[in-house]
Formats: structure tokens, C-alpha cells, sequence
């Protein structure tokens, strides 16, 4: 090879050496910039639901308090029980749920706003329009109905409800964080509401929020030092009198005010979670109880929530076992609130609790909206009839005859039915008549500690009275 093609090939194999430089190098960085574009879409978007993440909610709402546009608000919507579809479920369950939520929202949302994934089970909507406040209040409306049909993920049909906090912004007002708090403190505002599904955030919720939470230590401090309690209510055959069972209801004498009511700590202690330990100490109360007198069942209020822990229905068996009770002698009442969310593992534990020899009560019938579904898809020992009905016997004949129907409709299920709340001889007398099974109020007998259960004699006195003067003819 002469001199000059040896040069000739090496600058050749330079140029060419070169070019693979040069094109290795716009290879990497266009590789570079992929890698860049995917890093910046994974650290602005949740990967589940394809929608924008906490962090680009947070810089979206600091540009929007900082713009010249309109006022915006933020919306927070958190998806109750959503935590149990995925305990039970199954992750694969649970985002394809969350991917069937985020379009059925982003159905009623307008172009320009912004719909966020924020949390495991939270979603947030940015609004950003003339009227914001009155936008997002009406948005959030749309978004509560959208979530009234149950979802159809692979076999399951899911149940699950939205609680939405609103705070409205104006401009410089305060910083996103402080937006992102309000909001929140709304939605635990409307989630702690059974009848509003839906807040704008004010100032006063905050000291709600902050009573709740002192409400709820010094229950939890009560618990530990043993000073809670149950008393007994007695329910009793309608026919006869003869008291039949009796419902254990929590107590906590030592917290004056409404605050030391069930029906205000409870909800309480349900939110936290609390309500766990509270209805493993209530069962086990009433277990002894069981074990002490040995005459009557005794029916225990079970939360939703602790219905719903994982095992609930081998931890009643094993608490059976070590009382060495006879499952019969157990009643547990439930609401409907325990079948909304997740039909099919609500479905299993009953049937275990039932296989078992524990009846099953629906508690507060007719107040939920969609307890007559329930009644066709759970199989239950026996309903409660709410107490709102048992008053509409002293407005006329329309509540008499609702009240027929629903004592013929538990019949013809097979199941006993109980009428709550029964305050007068009247309503007793008409109950009787109406063939209900079980009375309970306070016109039977109050709540009392257990000793007193069994000395209670009015209502033996007062329906056999009523029995044998062949009761009312104005109850046909
Ligand atoms: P609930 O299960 O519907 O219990 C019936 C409530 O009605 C009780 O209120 C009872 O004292 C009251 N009551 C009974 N007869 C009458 C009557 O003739 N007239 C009126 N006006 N009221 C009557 P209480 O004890 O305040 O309990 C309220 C709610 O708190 C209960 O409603 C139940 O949902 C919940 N609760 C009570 N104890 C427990 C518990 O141990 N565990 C759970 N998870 N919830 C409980
Ligand atoms: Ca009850
Ligand atoms: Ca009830």
C-alpha cells in the first residue's frame, strides 16, 4: 500500500469514526431525552390512573393562587372503603377499580380543570373557573351521583362512595399546602356525615376536627383503663312478653355531654379506627356476660368497620371457643353500611357467622337507602325495624300499613322481626296486632346494667293484658 492511500484509508476510517461519534452521540441524546421525558412523566403522573400526581396538583394550584385568572377551588374526594376492595380483592381489583373511578369523574369535569390522583385512595379536582366555588359544589354533585352505580370489575361488583371537601381559593390567599389541608379537614367533615356526602370547607371545622380527635384519645385512655361499659336492653316477644334477648349497648359513664353517647363516639372511634379494639372489648364483654347468666342471647352492635377486618369471622369462633359458649347464645346486629362497599367478602362472613350458629340482625332497617336489595342478596336471622317507622304509628294509618308490609315482607324471608324504638302502649298494642315478632323501647324496658335485665315485669304485664283483651281492631 503506497504512502499516500494509507493515508488516504486512515482518514477515511477517521471520518467514519467520526460519524459513529457523532451519530452514537444524537443516539444518546435523543435516548437522553426519552429517559428524561419518562423520568418527568413518572414524577408528575400516577402511574395507575395515568392522571397527574400530588406533586403536579401542588404546582398547578400554586400557579392558579398566584395567577391573574379567576378565583379557583380545590376539590378533595376520598373514596370510602376503598381500602377493604383491596385488602380483599387484590392490588389488580383495586387499580382497575381506581382506572374506572378516574374516568367516571373525569366524565364530570370541564376541559380546563385538573383531576389528580393524591393518595391511595384520594383524588383531587382543581377548578378553575369564573364561579369556582359554586362550580366545584356543583361538579362535586355530579361526581357523588356518578358513583351511585356499582362498578363491574372482572366478577365483582363493587360498591363504593365518595366523601367530597371543597375549598374555595382567592387569590394570594394562602399557600397550596394550606388549600390542600382545607380541603381535606372538609372531607373529613363530610365523611363523618351520614347525610351529606358533600362540604365547603369553614373555619369552625377545625375545631370540630380537633375536638374529635381529643374525644377520641381520651376514649381510647377509657378503654385501657377499663372504664367503659355495656348495658343491657331487653327485647321481648310480642305475643307473650317473656323477654327473649337482650342488646349490649356501650356506655361511658365517666364523659359528660353528649360526647359520652354512643351515637357521637362511636362515629368517633369508627373514623379513627379505634372502633376495632372497641368492638373486640364489646364482644368479649358480652361473651361474659353470656357465660354469667346463661339464659338469654345476647346481641352485640358490630361496626362496619370491624366487620370488614380480615379473619373477623374466625376471631368471633375462637372468642366462642375460649368463653366455651354456645354460638347460639350470640346475636350480631349489623347496618347496611357493612354490605355497601364490598358485597361478595360481606357475603362470605355472614354465611361463616350463620354456618357457625350466630344469627345475623339487619339493624336500622328502612334507613339506609337500598336496604330492601339487601334483604334479597344476604341471607339475615332477623330485622330491625328502624325506630323512625314505630313513631309513624302515631301519625295515622299510612304508617300502620307501611309497617304491615315490612313485618310481611320479613316474613315471608324467613325472618324475625323486631320493632325498635316502641315508646307507648299503643304502639306496642298495634305492633302486636301487626304480628310482629320482638318488641324493643323504652315502654318494654331501658337499657340497664345486666343484673337488671331479668327483673323487668312490665312488659310481661302489659302485652299479656293487651293479648287477652284481644288488642286493637283499628290494626287491621
Ligand atoms: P342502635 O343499635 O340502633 O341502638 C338503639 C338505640 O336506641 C340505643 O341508643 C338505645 O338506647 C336507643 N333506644 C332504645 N329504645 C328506645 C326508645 O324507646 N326510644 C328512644 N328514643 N331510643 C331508644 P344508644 O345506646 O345511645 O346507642 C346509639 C347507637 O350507638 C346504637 O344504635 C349503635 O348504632 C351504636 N352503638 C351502641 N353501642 C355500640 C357498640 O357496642 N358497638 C357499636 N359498633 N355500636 C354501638
Ligand atoms: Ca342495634
Ligand atoms: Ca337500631
Amino acid at each position: 500500500m503506497s504512502g499516500l492511500s494509507a493515508i488516504l484509508i486512515a482518514n477515511i476510517a477517521l471520518a467514519l469514526l467520526a460519524a459513529l461519534i457523532l451519530w452514537q452521540g444524537s443516539q444518546h441524546a435523543e435516548q437522553l431525552s426519552i429517559v428524561r421525558r419518562q423520568f418527568s412523566k413518572l414524577s408528575s403522573t400516577d402511574p395507575v390512573t395515568d392522571l397527574p400526581n400530588r406533586a403536579t396538583l401542588h404546582d398547578r394550584l400554586t400557579d392558579a393562587l398566584n395567577s391573574e385568572g379567576p378565583d379557583s377551588a380545590l376539590m378533595v374526594i376520598e373514596l370510602d372503603g376503598f381500602k377493604v376492595v383491596n385488602d380483599t380483592l387484590g392490588h389488580e381489583t383495586g387499580d382497575e377499580l381506581l382506572r374506572a373511578v378516574a374516568m367516571r369523574m373525569s366524565s364530570c369535569l370541564h376541559q380546563s380543570d385538573l383531576l389528580a390522583r393524591v393518595g391511595n385512595s384520594e383524588f383531587a379536582a382543581l377548578i378553575m373557573r369564573e364561579d369556582a366555588e359554586s362550580r366545584a359544589t356543583q361538579t362535586a354533585q355530579s361526581i357523588d351521583k356518578a358513583m351511585d352505580a356499582p362498578f363491574r370489575i372482572r366478577d365483582d361488583v363493587i360498591n363504593i362512595k365518595a366523601s367530597i371537601g371543597i375549598a374555595p381559593t382567592t387569590k394570594g390567599d394562602s399557600p397550596a399546602t394550606e388549600i390542600l389541608r382545607r380541603a381535606d379537614v372538609a372531607m373529613f367533615a363530610a365523611k363523618s356525615e351520614k347525610q351529606d356526602s358533600i362540604r365547603v370547607y369553614s373555619p369552625a371545622m377545625d375545631e370540630v376536627l380537633q375536638l374529635r380527635r381529643t374525644i377520641n384519645s381520651e376514649l381510647d385512655l377509657a378503654l385501657m383503663n377499663n372504664q367503659l361499659q355495656l348495658v343491657y336492653q331487653p327485647l321481648v316477644c310480642a305475643r307473650t312478653g317473656k323477654v327473649m334477648s337482650a342488646e349490649a349497648l356501650m356506655r361511658w359513664p365517666g364523659k359528660p355531654g353528649q360526647a359520652g353517647s354512643p351515637g357521637v363516639f362511636i362515629p368517633i372511634a369508627e373514623e379513627s379506627g379505634l372502633i376495632t379494639k372497641l368492638g373486640a372489648w364489646a364482644l368479649d364483654q358480652a361473651m361474659l356476660e353470656i357465660t354469667r347468666q346463661k339464659t338469654i342471647p345476647i346481641a352485640v352492635n358490630v361496626s362496619p368497620i370491624q366487620f370488614r377486618v380480615d379473619g373477623f369471622a374466625s376471631s368471633v369462633e375462637a372468642a366462642l371457643e375460649r368463653h366455651g359458649i354456645d354460638p347460639s347464645f350470640l346475636h350480631i346486629e349489623i347496618t347496611e353500611g357493612v354490605l355497601i362497599s364490598h358485597t361478595g367478602e360481606a357475603q362470605r362472613t355472614m354465611k361463616r357467622l350463620r354456618e357457625m350458629g350466630v344469627q345475623v340482625l339487619l339493624d336500622d332497617f328502612g334507613t339506609g337507602y337500598s336496604s330492601l336489595s339487601y334483604l334479597q342478596q344476604f341471607e339475615f336471622d332477623g330485622l330491625k325495624i328502624d325506630r323512625a317507622f314505630i313513631q309513624q304509628l302515631d301519625i295515622g294509618p299510612t304508617g300502620r300499613q307501611l309497617l304491615k308490609s315490612i313485618i310481611a315482607l320479613g316474613h315471608s324471608l324467613n325472618m324475625k322481626v323486631v320493632a325498635e324504638g316502641v315508646e307507648t302502649e299503643d304502639q306496642a298494642a298495634i305492633l302486636q296486632l301487626l304480628a310482629c315478632d320482638f318488641l324493643q323501647g323504652y315502654a318494654l324496658g331501658r337499657p340497664d346494667v345486666a343484673d337488671k335485665l331479668h327483673s323487668v315485669t312490665r312488659p310481661e304485664e302489659l302485652l299479656g293484658n293487651l293479648h287477652r283483651n284481644g288488642g286493637w281492631s283499628a290494626a287491621s
